[in-house]
Formats: C-alpha cells, structure tokens, sequence
C-alpha cells in the first residue's frame, strides 16, 4: 500500500528545534530562554525532595499495579478538587467531578472531546496570544477556535477593554478559554477587579468558562492564584477546569493533571461525569497512576504537604526575584527603554518586546535563546548568566 504517500513533511516545533540549537552551541555562556520548564540557580530541573519522599513511599508500600480505571486514584482527584477550589461552595455542593489525566494537555483534551459530546463542533475562545498547543489540540478535538484581544504588546499590557468587549459578544452556547494565572506566553495576568468584571460576563452571556491552570502556586500562590476561577465558579453553573501539577510539583514528564467539571447540581454533575469517563474511555482508557500516586501521597501528608509548599515557595520566589533582576540590570547596563513591565507579569514567561531580527541577533552572536516572538522563558535567567544577558540585550537594541 502507499497509504503514507500522500503525506507532507511537517515542520518541527520550534521549540523543539531551539533546544537542539542551543545543546549544539560550544559557547560557555549561552543561555537557554526558550524551553517552558523551571530551572535552578544551576540552570538544572531537579526533581522535588517531597517527590522523592513519596517515591520512596511508594517503592515500599504499593502492591499492585492493577488497571486504576477512568477516573483514575479517587484521593488524588479529591486532593486536586480542593487544591483548586478551597473550601468552594461548588464543592460543599457535591457540585464538582474531577478525572486523573495524562498531564494538563490530556486535561484540555478530554475537556474538549466532552464539550464536543455537548454540542459538536462547538465554537471555543482562546486568548490572542495563546499557549501554541491550545488550538491545535482544540481543533484536532473537531471545536472551532476563535480569539479574543489579550496582549497589548505595543503598552505591553493588557487589552481588557478588547478582552472584555469581544466576552460581551460571545454565544451562549460557546466556550471561553481563561489562564488561571501565569498567561503563556505574556505573563500578564487579569487583577482581581478584571476577574470580577470577566465573572459578570460569564453570568450575564452565559457561556462556558473553560480554565486552564497549568501553573497553580507559581503566581503569588496556591489560593491566589486560584482566585480569579473560584470568582468565575461563584457566579456560574456550569465551568470546566483543566490543571497540570507538571510545574508545581515538577513531575513534567509522569504526564499527571485532571479535568474538573462543575455542573449545575449533583445530579447534573454525575450525567456530566458519565460522559466524561466515557470520553476517556474513548482516548485512553485509564490515565498513568505513577505521578497521580506521588501528588496524593504528598498532599496527604502533613509533612510533605508542607515541604511542597516550601519547594513551591522557593520555584516561585525564584521566577519572581529574576523578574525584577533581569529589569535592574538592563538599567545598570544603560537601557534606557522601560522594561519594568516584566516585574508587572506573572509566571514562567514574558515577551521581551524586540524584533524577530534581535532575538536571531542574540542567538547568533550572544548564544542566546528565545523565541522568535521574544518570549522568554524567565527561570532560564540566574545569577550566573545575567550580566551576560542584560549586556548582549544592551548591545541588540
Ligand atoms: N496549558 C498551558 C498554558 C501550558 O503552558 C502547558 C504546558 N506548557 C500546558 C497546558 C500543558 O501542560 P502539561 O505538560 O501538563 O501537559
């Protein structure tokens, strides 16, 4: 057969492609600002010492690896419920289902084969910019994705009024995608106040808020990053949540997330729930058990538990101290353009707002790596390699 030759070559994720440039560079000081992941002063992605500890748990006190199901570890999935919502009424309300995924992207997934099974071909709002997954994963799902003003990168802040307005205009029977916190790729993140105004939309349009929350603890805190969805799940019926403890646990590659779904009453939430595991028969059939076991064994013990938040602190104390470095030493080195927007933004990324031709200029005479649209990957900078880099950022501009 020749089934395959009708195929095209497809292009490499860029990403991808700068990371293979980057380990190919010979100069001692490149830096690596393109990959999403959390590094250290050593520029290393270490694994956490709780997660070791619950490794260690596990080694010695599993028995079993029998099929978990679709839904996959019941504790873990209560353990997430409440690390996103709190004490939420939606809870109290027996109103929230929540399913082990493989990863936040297998969460986003299953959120988008269930809004299909709501109505197909559905119409879902994402962000201009997005995370660059976000659309073809919706689209591969058979939704329709259209978007919404977000960045403003000429003020280098955010479009609210345009966010807002296009929110206003949305069908009621359309989802709208929201960054809990930690925008990728802006960094920039909706105030409190934006949150409430976003959630009387919600309410008074009626469509359906879809969160993705692939960076929980890495803004300003477990709870607060989480405000802004517990605000959307005050004022509406129905919403999805799609989380990723990728980040805040560091177990990227144990693919361990979970889809939330919130229906309008218990019992709507186990229809809801019968199609959910029935999607996820259909896709995979049972997430992985492993990184799902190592969250609950964590989070349920109050040792752990409060080791993680001391790691989680520290990721994040990290991220936010380089922020402001990176900014203070472009002022040392005599920029005299205003970059203190990055202190302003949240998360693992922030767009550096220079042209495609000085991010190539970077890279070929600096050995230094970002993306063509100038995100950069904040936890890349350290101590080590900033003067490098607010100096080679000076001699571009
Ligand atoms: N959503 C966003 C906004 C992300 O940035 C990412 C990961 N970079 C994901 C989802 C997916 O995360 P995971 O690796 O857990 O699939």
């Amino acid at each position: 057969g020749d089934m395959f030759g009708s195929l095209k070559a497809l292009p490499a994720d860029p990403i991808l492609g700068l990371l293979a440039k980057y380990r190919d560079d010979a100069n001692p000081q490149k830096i690596d600002l393109g990959v999403g992941v959390y590094k250290d002063e050593a520029g290393h992605t270490a694994i956490l010492d709780c997660v070791k500890k619950a490794e260690k748990y596990r080694h010695d006190n599993e028995d079993t690896k029998v099929y978990i199901g679709p839904t996959g570890s019941p504790l873990f999935n209560d353990e997430m419920s409440k690390l996103i919502f709190g004490n939420h009424k939606v809870l109290i309300e027996n109103r929230a289902r929540t399913v082990s995924t493989p990863g936040g992207t297998g969460a986003l997934r299953v959120a988008a084969e269930f809004i299909k099974s709501c109505k197909a071909g559905a119409t879902i709002w994402v962000s201009n910019p997005t995370w660059a997954n976000h659309t073809g994963l919706f689209e591969a799902a058979g939704l329709t994705v259209k978007t919404y003003p977000y960045y403003d990168y000429e003020n280098k802040t955010l479009d609210f009024d345009g966010m807002l307005a296009a929110l206003k205009e949305v069908s009621s029977d359309d989802a709208v995608l929201l960054h809990a916190c930690c925008h990728n790729p802006s960094g920039m993140d909706l105030t409190n106040e934006q949150w409430q105004q976003v959630a009387e939309v919600a309410k008074t349009v009626g469509f359906l808020p879809v969160v993705d929350m692939a960076y929980q603890g890495f803004g300003d805190g477990l709870d607060e990053d989480a405000y802004g969805l517990r605000l959307i799940a005050d004022s509406v019926e129905e919403m999805i949540v799609c989380s990723s403890c990728s980040k805040n646990f560091g177990l990227y590659r144990e693919r361990i997330g979970a889809t939330t779904i919130i229906g309008s009453s218990a019992n709507a939430a186990d229809i809801a729930n019968s199609v959910l595991l029935s999607v996820v028969r259909c896709i995979y059939s049972m997430p992985p058990a492993h990184g799902a076991a190592l969250v609950e064994t964590i989070l349920n013990s109050d040792e752990l538990r409060h080791q993680w938040y001391g790691e989680l602190k520290e990721m994040r104390d990290r991220i936010n101290g380089n922020r402001q470095l990176i900014v203070d030493k472009l002022i040392e080195n005599g920029v005299t353009r205003d970059f203190s927007f990055i202190t302003r933004q949240k998360g693992m990324f922030s767009f550096l707002g220079i042209t495609p031709e000085q991010v190539q200029q970077l890279q070929d005479e600096y050995s230094i790596y970002m993306v063509g649209s100038s995100r950069m990957s904040i936890a890349g900078i350290a101590n080590s390699n900033v003067d490098y880099l607010a100096q080679s950022i000076a001699k571009v501009l």
